[in-house]
């Protein structure tokens, strides 16, 4: 699938080509055409043709010093300069030729109308039309001349298109959309039984999760035309404008039917109208157009809009309801499995090591989306060029994956030895509070390496799989996890650095779920304090409860967090000799993995 986008210019360029060649046709042709009519002879010429009675008009123009004359037929224009002649009248007189004061404008009317009116203005013509061509030749971007013209990119079928099998995981994603596949392939099946197909799909996730890919796909399966267009670009300066999009999008889309239409980031333009003083007008339109589009086309016309977005829950209920986009189609973060089919479909673009463990890989970078995981293959496949090495190996996609997650390792970012010491302790007392509380492997690995993201030190978590269900217990050692680091410095130090910031962070979010949302805090039984606002957009969320309910509410998560730290701290106390003998080890080698660590918690 491919799409050719020219660099165009503005407007105002060809307006400004326009103007300089009439200034210019204006000072220099004009002067210069019109003197060109002037021939200079000498005197005795005149004198000659006075005598020959070959003068038609005369002018003799003192203060220039200079005589204009004409032929008999008034064809050409003569100059000659003045001699004192005190008979000069009466030959003019004698030879008949007529006494005028102008002259060159009278010498050919025709001529001075053509070169001051006619020719601007074949220039312009001429010069508008060759514009108008160019535009048509490069239509399909935006044009300040195409007001109105939707430039959806059309991708058109090509042996490399987008298949289902280029999509991996999202197997539910993929059984929803095989319908409309089938459907493209085979309406007469649905007609026949009197179903109809539904007329717009929406596709929600977080980004990166495959929804353009799947969009794609689909038209890749169903071999038909793939209309494309972000939510943003029906936006437009001008009130109308998206509106006219909309339209001219539906109509393009009716004649090429049957065929794909796909809408990216649809909340551009599908917000809920709120009536709000103030709302965009443009927007509203655009929205409104679009409801009426997609009611205005008939069921099984072969038209199918796909439409993706990260904030489903900002749609206006108009756009989801039954008869628009009536089906949502979740595209979520790949589990375990689907994480390591698309390490493996994107590894198939590069040359590897026969050893790579995909699965280890998959559970390493939990919580990864495709487009990352895409990045994370890049990656290590960059770093095998710059090591000079033909393969890509196991170490370079560990490596890149913390690259991913963490950026790049500081070469030159020197840790004092205090620094270095403090964060090792950090890092273990994490680790160790975890491990205490499972009896399992807490880390794949943890480094003190600093970051180009700014960790100073960096914890590789294990992926216990997948998991839907946290319980409040699991809650309360995560919060204890978490509080680890700063536990552990306390207890070492006797003081506190700025080190523990993210944790903090993370701790009071999850403290203040289990409160608000969660239900998990005896006073406030099962009541919903707090609404999630973006559910795949990082999940903020907006109280919904009275201000002295919110004075409860903070001093229940200082008192759960508060808790938990004093439970961390107790855990590392107990722990002392083996907080030491692993910060030591990890203070030396930098770098320790889950298994070394167990082992050495384990050690008699
Ligand atoms: P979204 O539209 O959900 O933000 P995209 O469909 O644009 O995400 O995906 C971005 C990139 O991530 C794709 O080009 C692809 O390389 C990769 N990717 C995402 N999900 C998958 C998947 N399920 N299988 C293979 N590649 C994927």
């Amino acid at each position: 699938m491919n799409e050719v986008q020219k660099p165009k210019k503005p407007l105002i360029f060809y307006y400004g080509i326009v103007l300089l060649v009439l200034l210019l046709f204006n000072f220099l042709a004009m002067p210069w055409l019109a003197q060109r009519q002037v021939q200079y002879v000498d005197y005795g010429t005149f004198l000659e043709m006075a005598e020959n009675q070959d003068l038609g008009q005369v002018e003799v123009q003192q203060q220039e010093n200079q005589i204009l004359f004409t032929n008999k037929d008034n064809t050409a224009i003569y100059k000659t300069g003045m001699m004192p002649d005190p008979d000069l009248t009466q030959r003019l007189n004698d030879s008949g030729a007529k006494f005028s004061a102008e002259i060159i404008e009278q010498a050919d009317p025709l001529l001075s109308i053509l070169l001051t009116w006619v020719l601007p203005i074949v220039i312009f013509v001429a010069i508008g039309q060759w514009m108008y061509k160019r535009m048509m030749k490069n239509a399909g971007g935006p044009n300040a001349m195409m007001f109105g013209k939707s430039n959806a990119k059309v991708y058109v079928q090509s042996s490399e298109g987008i298949n289902f099998s280029d999509v991996a995981g999202e197997d539910e994603a993929k059984e929803n959309l095989w319908e409309i596949v089938d459907y493209l392939h085979n309406p007469n099946k649905y007609k026949e039984i009197g179903a109809s197909m539904p007329k717009g799909i929406l596709l929600v996730g977080p980004p990166g999760t495959g929804k353009t890919m799947l969009a794609k796909a689909v038209a890749g399966e169903a071999n038909v035309p793939f209309f494309s267009m972000s939510g943003s670009e029906f936006v437009e300066m001008f009130v109308g404008m998206g509106a006219s999009k909309v339209r001219d999008l539906f109509k393009q889309a009716k004649e090429k039917a049957p065929c794909i239409v796909f809408i990216d980031e649809i909340d551009a333009i599908g917000k809920k109208r709120d009536g709000q003083i103030g709302g965009n007008d443009e927007r509203e339109q655009t929205l409104n157009q679009l409801l009426t589009e997609m009611d205005g086309f008939e069921e099984n016309t072969g038209v199918i809009i796909l439409a993706a977005t990260n904030r489903p829950e900002s749609l206006d209920p108009a756009l989801t309801r039954p008869g628009r986009f009536d089906r949502r189609v979740p595209v979520e973060l790949p589990d375990l499995k689907g994480r390591e089919e698309i390490l493996k479909v994107h590894a198939k673009k590069i040359r590897l090591d026969d050893s790579i463990d995909f699965g280890k890989i998959a559970r390493m970078a939990s919580g990864a989306s495709g487009a990352e995981l895409a990045n994370i293959i890049n990656e290590a496949a960059l770093r095998a060029v710059r090591d000079g090495r033909r393969l890509v190996t196991q170490s370079d996609l560990e490596e890149s994956i913390e690259v991913v997650i963490a950026g790049y390792q500081k070469k030159n970012a020197i840790l004092t030895d205090a620094e270095k010491k403090i964060v090792a302790y950090h890092e273990v007392g994490h680790a160790l509070v975890a491990a205490k509380q499972t009896n399992s492997a807490p880390v794949q690995k943890i480094t003190i390496v600093p970051r180009t993201s700014g960790a100073l030190g960096y914890t590789m978590q294990v992926d216990e799989g997948n998991h839907y269900l946290m319980s409040q217990e699991e809650l309360e050692n995560k919060i204890a996890t978490l509080t680890g680091g700063r536990a552990a410095e306390e207890l070492i130090f006797h003081s506190a650095s700025t080190g523990a910031s993210n944790d903090i962070e993370q701790a009071t979010k999850l403290a203040r779920a289990m409160v608000t949302q969660y239900g998990m805090s005896k006073d406030f039984d099962m009541v919903a304090l707090e609404t999630v606002n973006n559910q795949y957009l990082g999940g903020d969320a907006s109280l919904a409860c009275s201000a002295d309910t919110q004075t409860e509410i903070d001093k229940q998560v200082v008192a759960l967090v508060k808790k938990q730290h004093e439970k961390a701290s107790k855990i590392l106390e107990e722990n002392r000799q083996k907080l030491d003998q692993i910060a030591q080890y990890l203070y030396e080698k930098e770098t320790i993995t889950g298994e070394e660590f167990m082992q050495i918690l384990n050690q008699e």
